[in-house]
């Protein structure tokens, strides 16, 4: 079975309450913590050829490069870390911008799209799940914090693919069910990477599920948003929600019970592993959430970071 290398990339930092997290929280704690993203390179096994997948861009690599109503949203983020950018991550370990052939989007949360204007190689291009371009174009709304900003032109629709609705399939990418997932999109249809549908947080939010060792599997589940805190996956604390200073309702998910049931799944996955065809033991199966400052601490030691691998 065909696996991939993933290669974490440092993609900058935000603080957080942690009341925004999980209830019942501290008040007063804040969390300052990374928006990582990640490389993955698979070779085809027929062919040699090598393709190189983002998936995230972190945060931009200067403040003043968001729309002027995040810019202010982000005084209240602070301290926020923005260098090194995607850009400056891969340069790292010799890759330039134009060496990458997919970006896949978790969501499209600013802390979580970088600045895709800097992939101008028409070769190179942007996945993101259903329900993404009708939130960036404004056709969807959901008002729920000042951190629900979108930008109508921040991806070049000509070379943008938006996945078809979860249950649906068309000629190039369709949803099937892979072992505790009802959604998935096996990427290179060799079983080493799935795009799985994780919903809840925003609409089109997708998990990337990578697998990156055979005898015995291994995968690794690149979460993005579904989980913001290990004590949400375990049960041990619930989803947030707050108030803001003008009396708004805010959460970070647009559909609570939606993220529970993916942080059900996730939860379930990594604790027994999942089920592989052709394979007696389940697989293990890790969980790595973008805003996971511990496991970033311990993948900074491990030398997991671009060029090191997972
Ligand atoms: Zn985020």
């Amino acid at each position: 079975m065909a696996t991939v290398s993933v290669h974490a990339l440092s993609t900058g930092h935000i603080t957080i309450p942690e009341r925004f997290f999980v209830v019942p929280a501290d008040p007063v704690a804040k969390r300052t913590v990374p928006s990582l993203s990640f490389l993955v390179q698979h070779k085809d096994a027929e062919t040699g050829k090598l393709t190189r997948v983002v998936f995230d861009l972190g945060m931009r690599r200067d403040l003043a490069l968001y729309p002027a109503a995040l810019t202010s949203h982000l005084a209240n983020r602070g301290p926020v870390s923005t260098q090194p950018d995607a850009v400056a991550s891969l340069a790292a370990g010799g890759l330039t911008v134009d060496d990458i052939d997919y970006i896949i989007f978790s969501h499209v949360h600013y802390d979580h799209v970088g600045l895709p204007k800097d992939f101008t190689n028409e070769k190179t291009k942007f996945v993101v799940g259903n329900g993404a371009l009708d939130l960036l174009s404004g056709k969807t709304k959901h008002d729920l914090g000042k951190h629900m900003i979108f930008e109508s032109d921040l991806l070049p629709l000509e070379r943008t693919l938006e996945l078809p609705p979860p249950g649906s399939a068309d000629s190039h990418l369709s949803w099937q069910p892979f072992s505790k997932f009802p959604d998935a999109v096996d990427f290179f249809k060799d079983g080493s990477v799935y795009i799985v549908n994780a919903p809840g947080h925003l609409p089109g939010h997708i998990n990337l599920l990578c697998r990156i060792s055979t005898q015995p599997t291994k995968f690794v589940c690149l979460a993005g948003d579904a989980c913001h805190d290990g004590r949400l996956l375990t049960g041990e604390c619930d989803i947030a929600t707050w108030t803001d200073e003008t009396g708004r309702y805010c959460c970070m998910h647009v559909d609570i019970p939606k993220s529970k049931e993916t942080l059900k799944r996730l939860y379930a996955a990594s604790k027994d592993g999942v089920k592989v065809e052709g394979e007696d033991q389940p697989a293990e199966f890790e969980v790595i959430y973008a805003h996971n400052y511990e496991w970033e601490e311990r993948a900074k030691q491990e030398g997991k970071f671009w060029p090191g691998k997972l």
